[in-house]
């Protein structure tokens, strides 16, 4: 399959080269040309995610010289379970996200994306640095994935201070061909590096980059697979399509489960659990899309003022209101999510983490408003990860599953950064 630009339809370029280009070259997004459609029957009974993923992904790896490998790549990407898991409340599951390496949803994205890299560079290529910018989770995930990789390096941009010291020390933990840089700012500003950098064609003459953040391709189509692989367990069981509630910053996680659903899997309705950050809720409110400054909240993965995945979410439903008509967004106030893992789910006990609770409060409000139907929470991280917020407010201490436990063992160290573009390039210039 060839891929097209959310700017203009009519490009054609091919996964491979989307791959590793990460934005369309006229700054759009990549989006597939044709959405395959499939029924149940097209899978395999009781396969494995790898399984539902290879079948999945088939069509838009067709023609691809990555095609061969996609197998072979999902078996290495999927070697961790997304189980979904009934919870005694009505018609009501779990869909856990965090068994991977560093316990959140960005581990399986970016162990595919790290996969085909991997493949698309040959050992006579010179090494390609993968920046990212990070407000915790994605640094993490893309670090852990590309460890060890010949050929391929990690830079992080992290904002010292204003990450989980958790997540600070699973940035910098890997060391080998992932350095992490300590950026003296915010966010914003390691964004701002990171944006400059990439379209900086001077510095590429000398340093070959790419990017790994939630627009590229290589992240998006394979988050289709939990959606799939779980929707039709349910469907087999149950005969009953499964709605997917889901915590949603950039829209990354959220968009993999819509075209799941456009692609013809068994997935009910959708709907969007946003922290205090209220442009997606504002917009799906019937006003313009207006995105705005993103302010801080519990749920700090998800915040987010412009999310760039909109221009997908446009690209598959030009017209605003049919876009409207086909989600429903519920934001969630730090007040809502205290409340929330507090009360675990009506006190059974559960331990959610800020991200997930949002999605939690939003099920509770759907409840509410008289949904009956069934639902699974996408829990998209384990809460032992943000153990500040949470420990405090459940009362005990969260213990971190053992892959987690492993990289807070290892040794860590992030060098420093001012947050400023002529320090960046000659950091990036005295490691080739
Ligand atoms: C990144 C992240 C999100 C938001 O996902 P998007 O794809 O940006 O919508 C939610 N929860 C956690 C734990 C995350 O790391």
């Amino acid at each position: 399959m060839k891929f097209a630009s959310t700017r203009d339809p009519g490009t054609r370029t091919d996964l491979s080269t989307a791959l590793i280009a990460g934005l369309a070259g006229d700054g759009g997004l990549h989006v597939p040309s044709t959405l395959p459609r499939f029924t149940p029957a097209d899978f395999a009974a009781d396969d494995s995610i790898a399984g539902v993923a290879a079948c999945l992904l088939q069509p838009f790896f067709e023609g691809d010289p990555l095609a061969d490998e996609l197998i072979t790549i999902c078996a290495e990407a999927f070697d961790f379970p997304a189980p979904l898991k009934p919870l005694p409340v009505g018609q009501t599951h779990l869909l856990e996200l965090f068994h991977g390496p560093t316990a959140a949803f960005k581990d399986f994205g970016a162990r595919f994306l790290a996969g085909c890299m991997q493949r698309l560079r040959t050992s006579v290529d010179a090494p390609l640095t993968i920046l990212v910018a990070t407000s915790g989770d994605t640094g993490a995930a893309v670090a852990a994935a590309f460890h060890g990789l010949a050929n391929l390096r990690v830079v992080v941009l992290y904002p010292e201070g204003r990450v989980s010291p958790r997540q600070a020390h699973q940035l910098g933990c890997f060391g080998n061909n992932i350095t992490a840089l300590r950026v003296t700012g915010s966010f914003d500003d390691c964004q701002r590096l990171v944006k400059q950098a990439l379209s900086d064609r001077e510095l590429q003459a000398d340093v070959a980059l790419s990017s790994a953040n939630s627009i590229s391709l290589g992240r998006l189509l394979p988050q289709m697979a939990y959606y799939a692989h779980s929707a039709l367990g349910h469907w087999r069981r149950t005969g009953a399509p499964l709605g997917f509630v889901i915590p949603t910053g950039n829209l990354g996680n959220a968009l993999a489960a819509i075209l799941a659903r456009a692609c013809g899997l068994p997935i009910g309705e959708i709907a969007l659990a946003t922290n205090a950050n209220r442009v997606l809720a504002q917009f799906f409110a019937g006003a313009n899309y207006a995105p705005m400054p993103s302010v801080a909240t519990l749920a700090n993965a998800m915040d987010v003022g412009a999310p760039s995945n909109f221009e997908r979410l446009r690209w598959l439903y030009p017209d605003d209101h049919a876009l409207r008509a086909a989600f429903a967004v519920h934001a969630i106030d730090d007040t809502t999510i205290r409340e929330t893992i507090r009360n675990g789910l009506q006190g059974l006990g559960e331990i959610f983490c800020p991200h997930t609770a949002c999605a939690v409060a939003a099920l509770e409000k759907l409840r509410r408003g008289g949904a009956t139907q069934d639902w699974a929470i996408v829990s998209t991280a384990h809460p032992a990860k943000f153990e500040q917020i949470v420990e405090p407010l459940v009362g005990r201490v969260v213990p971190p599953p053992k892959a987690l436990a492993d990289l807070l063992d290892r040794p860590a160290h992030a060098e420093p950064m001012a947050s400023d573009y002529a320090a960046l390039c000659t950091f990036l210039r005295q490691r080739e």
